[in-house]
């Protein structure tokens, strides 16, 4: 199959967003992915793959239902190779500072953005894996640091249809993407319909960092629909309780 045959959206979500795959394609083929990088017979693996971790049939074929779920807004980190939970780095510490950046530029009020990431921060230490967050006012000393940032993210690209991305534990440093020491970035595009609850006007906050605040546990994207760490996210639709496999995997990373 010729690449030339996928539609150009479809080429640009697997730059964008699927699983890299280890097949001595050179690093600087990185910032355009896959997809163009290599010849067309990958196009069809990367698609296969991307198929595979948005919980999809990996038939290589572009249908409707691929269509669809490469149209949802999503977060901005790349699908995992393996389809199976895996992780990133850990942090070597339990208790972590987080803080706000400037709240009063946002779509939605300082105290709703507050109210929503204490609710998910609290969803996360009711595991019981022994995580607690403390409530920081400087980005010096924070673990994680929420902003709202544009589209063109300085640290992060958040165009196509990412609207918000987070960064993994840096210990080791390389494990995380973006930085080499906390805080980790918990970015949420400014542009977009925020809300609280479920609501066809937009993305539910909470649902979206209680995803996001999985990878800066650790955790990368899963195919499982019902995990908080799927990829995608819908509007009029909240998910703001772990799947039990989410809550295994945490106690199971950190029981050491
Ligand atoms: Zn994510
Ligand atoms: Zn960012």
């Amino acid at each position: 199959m010729e690449s030339a045959e996928y539609e150009e959206s479809v080429l640009d979500y697997l730059a964008r967003y699927a699983p890299l795959v280890d097949r001595g394609v050179p690093a600087e083929a990185d910032a355009v992915g896959p997809a163009r990088a290599v010849g067309p017979g990958d196009v069809r693996e990367a698609l296969e793959r991307c198929q595979a971790a948005l919980g999809l049939e990996s038939t290589g074929v572009v249908d409707d239902e691929t269509r669809a779920a490469m149209s949802r807004k999503r977060c901005g980190i790349r699908d995992p190779a393996a389809v199976t939970a895996s992780v990133q780095g850990l942090w070597p510490q339990r208790s972590l500072g987080f803080g706000f950046g400037d709240l009063n530029s946002g779509p939605v009020s300082p105290d709703s953005v507050r109210d929503g990431v204490s609710a998910a921060l609290r969803t996360w230490e009711d595991v019981g894996a022994g995580f607690s967050f403390y409530e920081v006012d400087s980005e010096a000393t924070a673990d994680i640091w929420f902003e709202w940032r544009p589209t063109d993210d300085a640290d992060y690209d958040m165009a196509g249809v990412t609207i918000a991305h987070a960064d993994f534990p840096p210990f080791p440093p390389e494990a995380a993407e973006i930085v080499d020491r906390p805080p980790l970035p918990l970015h949420l595009e400014v542009g977009e319909g925020w809300i609280t609850g479920a609501d066809p006007a937009g993305y539910d906050l909470e649902t979206v960092v209680l995803h996001e605040l999985g990878h800066c546990l650790g955790f990368e994207h899963t195919p499982l629909v019902a995990s908080v760490m799927y990829p995608s996210f819908r509007r009029n639709w909240i998910r703001r309780e772990l799947h039990v496999t989410d809550r295994d995997n945490l106690r199971a990373l950190y029981s050491a």
